[in-house]
Formats: C-alpha cells, structure tokens, sequence
C-alpha cells in the first residue's frame, strides 16, 4: 500500500471548490509544486499508485484535461484507461448511474468524470464505491482547472492573497468561472467579472465578485486578466450580435490589456477561439501570456489530487480506510 499523504484531505471525493478550505487548497497546491518538479525531470515516474486503477469516464468531448489525467495517472504507476461516450455503451441507452455501476464492479480506485450536465458528477459519486474527481459538469464547477490556475499564478505572483483578477467573457456558461470565483474569493484576491449582461448568470450578485461591463473599466489595475471561451454548446439563443462585435467589446487585445497592470498576466484555460476572445499574437506572447504554463500545470496538480484521492483509500472487499483518510 502507498502511504498515506503527509496531510489529512477531508473528503471523500473532489467534486468542487466549494467546500475546501483555504488550508486544504494551500496543501494541495504545496503538493503540487514537488510534481512540477518530478515533470521537468528526465524519469517522471513513480509508484505511488502502483496497483491502483483510475477510469477516465468522459461523457463530453475532451483533449487537455483528458490527455492531462492520462498523463498524471500514468506517472504515478497507476492503471489508467479511457472510456469516452463514442465508444460506450451510453450510446445505447445505458443511463448515467447503470454506466457508474458497471464500472463499479470492476473495483476502480479512483473514476475521473466529465458530464455535459450540472450535478452529474456529484450524483454518480454517491452511488459508487471509489473516489471522484470531478473533471468538468456542466456549468457548474471545474476544480482542477481552478487549482491549476491558482498554482500558475501563485507561482508568478507569489501568493493569491490581495490579486486583482479580472474573469472576462462567458461567465453564464462557465465551470472554469464559477471554480475559480470560489478559489479567489476563498484564498482572499479580489475578484471581478467583465461580460455583457447577457453572459453573466443570474445569481452573480451572490458570488461575491465586482461586475462590470467594459472591458477597459473591468481589467483597470488587474494583477490577472483570465479569458473564458465562448461556450456556444451550451447557448440555446443569441447571447451576442456577431463575434466580430464580440472581438471589438469584449476581446483581449493590447489596447483593453494596457488598462491593466503592466506586469499583469494573461490567462486561459482552452481551448481559445484566436480573434474571438483573444487577440492571437498576444495569445502566444510570452511575456504576457502564461497559456502554455497552465497547461504544464494541469498535469501536476492533477497529480496531487490523484495521489490524495487514489492514493489513500482501500476498496477492497475488507474496505479498511488508509490512516489519514475521511469520509
Ligand atoms: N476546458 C475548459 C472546460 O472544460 C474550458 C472550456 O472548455 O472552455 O470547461
């Protein structure tokens, strides 16, 4: 057995961001830091998850954060396989939970889950046996993309506390919003949102984030300027004129990101739409832009939820908890 992670994380499953403490997510993103490391080494595997296995259960099309927990998994010794709605048996009728119970029997340790529905992922985790990592649901929350984004910019900025971060764009339909709102406002940075009225959700006032409507008003002194993609799978009306009036009003380009501070980062988590939420030359300036830093992020905080998650339980028959591990 692997033993148990130097900290003691409270739950069962990883299922958002509410909920976690700002000590849990300070431990965590520790944890992380030491995989950024082992990645940028020549040997990136180890065995902490040796026998363990993971399943990749994607009911919505995926390739960073698939292939990311593909990677993590892998460089951690566990096995890892990949069950995407293409080929599986949802296809044919099979609904959420029969899939979840099936799986179930195959003693995995560890189900990584994204859903084209909000709630999904939590519901599916109360009928199976193993821990869950919630890899994306629907609107609602995506916590690795916020731990990954909070680790980027802890380690440019040090520390989150006090941060003018600026989220731009499709607020309504978006997980990566709403995870990173809670992380932010939980780790004490002041948070805002820039979108059009018609792309804030309705309940924005209770997130506890200053809402503005221009871009120029909005990123005015920002530490981080955070891009979200326009996510038109979820949009069943017209949300905006014409993406060239989007660009215009609320693209990033050099003139918006000079309102901000003039060290202040560039942010997004993918995949981009070049010329519509972003202005391509400055999507890869690296001076400005930690796009490609996110991603090599991904990896290692995903990782370190693995080894928290996977790593501490054992699903066997006599269902002994690991010391260190909660319910
Ligand atoms: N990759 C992120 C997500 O799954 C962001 C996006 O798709 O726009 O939510």
């Amino acid at each position: 057995m692997a033993p148990a992670a130097p900290f003691s994380y409270p739950h069962r499953h990883l299922l958002g961001i509410v909920g976690l403490s700002a000590e849990v997510i300070d431990e965590l993103l520790q944890l992380s830091e030491g995989y950024v490391e082992q990645n940028r080494q020549l040997d990136k595997k180890q065995a902490t998850l040796r026998g363990r296995t993971q399943i990749n259960l994607f009911f919505e099309s995926s390739t960073r954060t698939r292939t990311s927990f593909e990677l993590a998994g892998k460089r951690l010794g566990a096995d890892v396989i990949n069950m995407s709605v293409e080929g599986s048996a949802i296809k044919k009728g099979e609904t959420l939970i029969d899939t979840a119970m099936t799986l179930n029997a195959m003693h995995p340790d560890v189900l990584v889950v994204r859903h084209p529905e909000s709630g999904a992922v939590n519901l599916l985790a109360q009928k199976v046996d193993c821990a869950v990592i919630n890899a994306g649901d629907g609107s609602h929350e995506h916590p690795t993309q916020a731990l990954l984004d909070a680790l980027t910019i802890r380690r440019r900025k040090r520390s989150l506390e006090g941060l003018i971060v600026a989220i731009c764009g499709d607020v309504r339909h978006s997980r990566v919003a709403r995870s990173n709102i809670h992380l932010l406002n939980t780790m004490g940075a002041q948070t805002r949102v820039v979108a059009p009225p018609t792309l804030l959700p309705p309940n924005i006032d209770r997130l506890g984030v200053s809402v503005f409507h221009d871009m120029y008003e909005g990123l005015a002194g920002a530490d981080i300027v955070m891009m979200l993609r326009l996510q038109t799978e979820r949009m069943y009306s017209a949300y905006f004129p014409s993406l060239r009036e989007y660009f215009r009003y609320y693209g990033l380009d050099r003139d918006k990101l000079a309102a901000a501070k003039p060290d202040a980062l560039v942010m997004h988590p993918g995949p981009m739409n070049r010329g519509v939420e972003i202005d391509t030359e400055l999507a890869d300036d690296i001076d400005r832009s930690v796009i490609r830093e996110q991603v090599e992020m991904g990896v290692a905080v995903r990782m370190a939820c693995l080894e928290i998650l996977a790593g501490r339980f054992d699903n066997t028959a006599s269902g002994e908890q690991l010391a260190g591990a909660a319910k």
